[in-house]
């Protein structure tokens, strides 16, 4: 992944108008977020903290809970650890929408190679995750590989079949809402349409 640093963040918004975060400091744990975001389409943001920045996938479809779902994954721009939290309005420019937190908290890195850690950002320039999740949606480890497609840098999200998998669930349909405020994406649009 080529997109390091908050150069490439800046540069495509006026965060004074956006609301956007700017920055964020580390916590004790590295946290994971997955935004829901309906801007020009409605997609999953999946991001990661690794060191001090938050690395980051758009999901269309969002994350799957059953293992024999691969869920394609394209990277984007590295986003400011604060961004973890945020939902809102995105008024006007990129990414102009709605974002909840459709699920957040902390995760380990659970990548190996020949049986040895490997650090996030060496598997990620290896092209290859594996992350246990805590979160309130998601629970247990996914994979996010690298694959070539269509002359483009795609991943998949895929769940590892453990006590996390569920092949029944669909929570990326069935459950929209925050897991900060409970409050979906309409709602955001709502509100700011009434003026609140
Ligand atoms: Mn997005």
């Amino acid at each position: 992944m080529a997109r390091d640093g908050l150069g490439e963040y800046r540069s495509k918004r006026d965060l004074a108008r956006s609301g956007e975060p700017g920055g964020g400091a580390p916590g004790e744990l590295p946290r994971f977020v997955v935004q829901r975001h309906d801007a020009s389409t409605v997609h999953f943001d999946f991001r990661l903290e690794v060191g001090d920045v938050l690395k980051s996938w758009a999901v269309p479809k969002g994350p799957s809970t059953d293992p024999r779902q691969k869920r394609l994954a394209t990277p984007t721009e590295d986003h400011p650890l604060d961004y973890a939290s945020f939902e809102g309005t995105i008024p006007e420019g990129y990414g102009a929408g709605t974002v909840v937190v459709w699920d957040t908290g902390s995760y380990r890195n659970l990548t190996e190679h020949r049986g040895k850690p490997v650090e996030m950002a060496d598997a990620l320039e290896r092209g290859h995750v594996k992350v246990l999740l805590e979160g309130s949606k998601l629970t247990g480890a996914f994979a996010l590989t690298r694959t070539p497609m269509r002359g483009r840098e795609e991943w998949l999200l895929v769940k590892v079949d453990d006590e996390g998998a569920d092949r029944r669930r669909n929570p990326a349909r069935t459950q929209p809402e925050s897991v900060l405020s409970g409050r979906t994406n309409a709602d955001l649009a709502a509100e700011r349409e009434n003026g609140r």
